[in-house]
């Protein structure tokens, strides 16, 4: 294995959340009964024209913009020829002769910090194929056309791959780009982002490319890492061997970690291609590709140096701030809110944005993961969040009510203003009522009494967590914490005058 190098490229098809599907008004919603969303237009009857859906276009040159490609201003559509039972066309409409997207590149750095540059062969617009289910033991297949006709970008890139790191890297940079455009979720496990990995081993040094195999759709990190590290030896078995490599598609076997014979590839010239002539070509206006390019959103790199560079956070910190569009929305929106206007950044919004990460990368990213919720599933808002953190400055509440009423907002769409008022749990300043409940603490609880007057300070913090279980959380910590050492000092004085 070590005498050869891998030399891999990409095709990635990325599922848009358009409204609407790609040639046709039909809904592009996941998961709803097997043949709900159809027409004539999908369902390929005879006489339904297809029409471009205009969303489409705009999700396709902010993506190509994002890779740095050149867009085309007149791209064409063209017809795949081929038939399989979830195709009722009998053609695929896509785009080879005048894709929307040349070239451009993409720059990554895989988990140990080697940073590479992937150039982008190629971005094309398409329509998504029906979904077969089989159901060997009733000798039944069936088809929904649900898909049929949901758009899809296939990005194509160069070789320039050499390890699994890389491809996963990449794919998570492409993942980004395509949540932060707001264009698709980017889940893997659900469809809407779908890897073809084609490798090729040559030997080092070697200028020319080796004979690749295509392996399809595969959909999760785990799964490109196990394929390509089984196909890369098969390859080399085969060569040692004095064999040739045969051209052709393979499936990757999740249950044996194998990859296995699909088909024998197709050459490009079976498939037939011609200019649709059911669809225009697509004229872009300049002004409309820079005006989409005055929109593009601040992605996931810019955003993470820019929240360590202007308010002081870790790298950790913007990491996790910045995994999700949502989680990144949650933090700037209560800065935004709970910073009112203060200009960034000063000592005093680098010290709100402190707290707000705190929270959202300890408690936030552990209710996600209690609760198995995607982030942006949440039902706490930025509202919500800026005032508990306002009545938790102003001394209104502890920390402890803060973090408490936080984690139910994570679910309950409240005004945490009303439920805290309504649960009591705002501090009280009433100090007869404060007295009273050291006092029962100090009664009941003698042995740590007694350890903490024996010298082991440490069973103060016990003494003043009972004090703040005894008051519902609404004594003030700061006011309890003095009384209750002023009651031990008065107590250890005691003790000294009785020995
Ligand atoms: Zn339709």
């Amino acid at each position: 294995m070590n005498k050869f190098e891998i030399v891999m490229g990409l095709e990635v098809h990325i599922e848009l959340a358009t409204k609407h599907k790609i040639f046709c008004r039909c809904k592009n919603t996941f998961a709803e009964a097997s043949n709900r969303n159809v027409c004539p237009v999908c369902l390929g009857l005879p006489g339904a024209l297809p029409v471009l859906n205009p969303e489409v276009l705009s999700c396709a040159v902010r993506m190509g913009l994002a890779l740095q490609g050149e867009i085309d201003r007149n791209s064409r559509f063209d017809r795949k020829n081929y038939f399989y039972p979830d195709n009722a066309t009998a053609y695929q409409i896509t785009q080879f002769y005048a894709p929307i997207v040349r070239g451009g590149q993409v720059e990554i750095r895989t988990e140990d910090g080697t940073a590479s540059t992937i150039r982008i062969h190629e971005m094309h617009m398409e329509d998504d194929a029906g979904k077969l289910t089989h159901a060997p033991e009733e000798r039944i297949s069936l088809v929904d056309f649900n898909r049929k006709g949901v758009p899809l970008l296939e990005i194509v890139t160069e070789p320039d791959f050499r390890t699994a790191d890389e491809v996963i890297a990449f794919l998570e940079k492409i993942r980004m780009f395509a949540m932060y455009l707001g264009i698709s979720d980017g889940k893997l496990h659900e469809g809407s982002m779908r890897a073809d990995v084609n490798l090729s081993l040559r030997k080092h040094g070697d200028e020319t490319l080796g004979v690749r195999t295509e392996m399809k759709n595969l959909n999760s990190f785990t799964s490109i890492r196990r394929a390509v590290a089984y196909e890369a030896d098969r390859q080399a078995r085969l060569l040692d061997a004095g064999k040739a490599i045969v051209f052709e598609t393979r499936r990757f076997d999740e249950a044996d970690g194998t990859t296995k014979v699909m088909r024998t590839k197709e050459e490009i010239m079976d498939y037939r291609y011609f200019p649709e002539p059911d669809l225009l070509p697509v004229h872009l206006p300049e002004e409309r590709i820079r005006s989409l390019e005055a929109q593009m959103p601040e992605f996931r790199e810019e955003k993470a140096a820019r929240y360590m560079r202007e308010l002081s956070l870790t790298q950790e910190e913007a990491q996790i701030l910045t995994r999700h569009p949502a989680t990144a929305h949650l933090f700037e929106e209560t800065l935004r809110l709970w910073a009112d206007g203060e200009p960034t950044p000063t000592e005093g919004t680098r010290r709100k944005a402190k707290t707000i990460a705190a929270r959202m990368c300890g408690d936030l990213m552990y209710l996600c993961r209690e609760k198995k919720a995607d982030p942006g599933t949440w039902k706490i808002t930025p509202e919500a969040f800026a005032t508990l953190l306002r009545m938790q400055e102003d001394g209104e509440i502890t920390t402890k009510t803060a973090r408490d009423v936080f984690a139910i907002l994570f679910d309950k769409n409240l005004d945490p203003m009303v439920y805290v008022n309504e649960n009591h749990l705002l501090i009280t300043k009433d100090e007869d009522a404060l007295a009273a409940a050291v006092d029962a603490v100090l009664k009941a609880q003698e042995p740590s009494v007694s350890d903490y007057l024996s010298g082991k300070e440490k069973a103060a913090g016990h003494l003043l967590g009972c004090v703040m279980k005894a008051t519902n959380g609404q004594a003030d910590p700061q006011a309890a914490r003095k009384l209750l050492l002023k009651k031990l000092a008065q107590l250890k004085a005691e003790n000294e005058t009785t020995e």
